[in-house]
């Protein structure tokens, strides 16, 4: 929905877009436990049925801390090859 804009359950155009929010548990994912590594959560939203999808925000740092995850998945070989 993000990147069609379209609804994937009515087809409806009618999407909105409600920015993640850091000060929100929903409106965020904490990648540590002081809150300095904190993923967006950007929700879209249909109008039209109510389905709404999330996707993480990420810019140059959040990219740079989920690459950091993914090497630590890598080495620890604790990441489930068919999810
Ligand atoms: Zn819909």
């Amino acid at each position: 929905m993000k990147i069609t804009k379209e609804c994937t359950k009515c087809k409806s155009h009618e999407i909105v877009k409600i920015p993640g929010n850091k000060n929100i548990a929903e409106g965020r994912i904490m990648l540590n436990m002081w809150g300095t590594k904190v993923l967006l959560l950007d929700k879209f939203v249909c109008m039209n049925c109510g389905y709404y999808e999330r996707y993480a925000a990420i810019d140059k740092n959040a990219r740079k801390w989920l690459n950091h995850i993914a090497d630590k998945n890598k080495s620890e070989n604790n990441f489930d090859e068919f999810v």
